[in-house]
């Protein structure tokens, strides 16, 4: 039971116990001179997770995002992005400030763009067109309510790409989520890509970090581009050991928010002004809709602030509440609670 329920975001988990010790016993180094062994041993633990040859760790999921697309384009290139993704709306525009690439968003059913959509899109660089060179693709995708992205529709969105000549970068940002939901290891997805990215600061509870994984010669592009950006770190090491305590324990454990996130969802449903299917929740992310006769978004995220419960407005009709660590199943109930009182 936490005095403050926040639920804003997944990213607002403390670090751990264990955490903070592998912090104060980390071996650390030069990182930019690539001799902090804390951060090269996380950098091979990933790369061997998600299959790919090399890995580099990154401050944010941001820069990782941001050095993938920078990486793999060239700039005046078009970019398929799903419309709801986190690159194409919460990044700030690096893919048009930084990449200096056109994005193409396309709508979707849930994250999974329609393939013959994707293939229509498509274009030819030409004397007066750009060319697709891109495809970003987003799992769990947290627009659409941390919805687990199959890694059969990856696989065939990454065939497509292939055929057509263009790279695939995933944002994998909480795909440990998806591999939980799946039953699945997460290589069923990452095979499937050029570059992916995954966040420690997530559900996972690391202070600081993500990283981009890919094959050797485009992790050394990478390694320059996020030295560009302003991304090299010192002694990172410190930062790299929470990220090595995460893989190995916080992982397993994201299948109890996701079963938190189901019965908040659940409760919620039966909530006048509130619309929400809880079949429909498969991670650690609800986001439903609320529309209530005496009650404002605003009123109503005051009252719980008052309650000492934090939540997010994404929309101006819906609201997004994301499970996690630093939230236990009672401070669910309370969360429900209070939630019935107020509507
Ligand atoms: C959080 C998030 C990111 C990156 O966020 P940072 O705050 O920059 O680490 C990227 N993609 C998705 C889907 C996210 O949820």
């Amino acid at each position: 039971m936490h005095e403050t329920v926040d639920l804003r975001s997944d990213t607002v988990t403390k670090p751990t116990e264990e955490m903070r010790k592998a912090m104060y016993s980390a071996e650390v180094g030069d990182d930019v001179f690539g001799e902090d062994p804390t951060v090269n041993e996380l950098q091979k633990r990933c790369a061997e997770i998600t299959g790919k040859e090399s890995a580099l760790f990154v401050p944010s999921g941001t820069m990782a995002n941001c050095i993938a697309s920078y990486v793999l384009t060239n700039e005046g290139d078009e970019v398929i992005v799903e419309e709801k993704s986190h690159i194409y709306n919460m990044e700030v525009a690096h893919l048009t400030l930084i990449s200096r690439v056109l994005p193409r968003p396309l709508p979707s059913n849930k994250g999974e763009i329609d393939l013959n959509l994707i293939k229509k899109s498509i274009r030819k660089r030409g004397l007066h067109v750009p060319g697709t060179s891109l495809i970003c693709l987003e799992n769990t995708h947290n627009f659409w309510g941390g919805k687990a992205i199959s890694p059969e529709y990856v696989k065939e969105a990454y065939e497509l790409a292939k055929n057509e000549g263009l790279h695939v970068h995933l944002d994998g940002a909480r795909i440990f989520n998806a591999s939980i939901a799946y039953k699945k290891p997460v290589t069923e997805w990452t095979k499937y890509c050029d570059t992916v990215m995954f966040c420690f600061s997530k559900g996972l509870s690391c202070p600081v970090g993500s990283i981009l994984c890919g094959e050797k010669e485009v992790i050394e592009e990478a390694k320059r581009a996020r030295k560009l950006l302003g991304g090299g770190m010192r002694q990172a090491g410190v930062l790299a050991a929470c990220a090595l305590v995460a893989i190995d324990k916080m992982i397993k454990r994201l299948e109890e928010d996701h079963k938190k996130a189901k019965r908040l969802a659940e409760g919620l449903s039966e909530l006048p002004g509130i619309k929400i299917n809880p079949e429909e929740v498969e991670t650690n992310i609800i986001i439903f809709e609320f529309s209530h006769p005496g009650l404002s978004i605003e009123d109503f995220l005051n009252r719980l602030r008052e309650n000492k419960i934090l939540a997010l407005a994404i929309s101006t009709t819906q609201i997004r509440m994301v499970t996690h660590k630093d939230v236990d199943f009672e401070d669910i109930e309370r969360v429900l609670e209070v939630c019935k009182s107020i509507l």
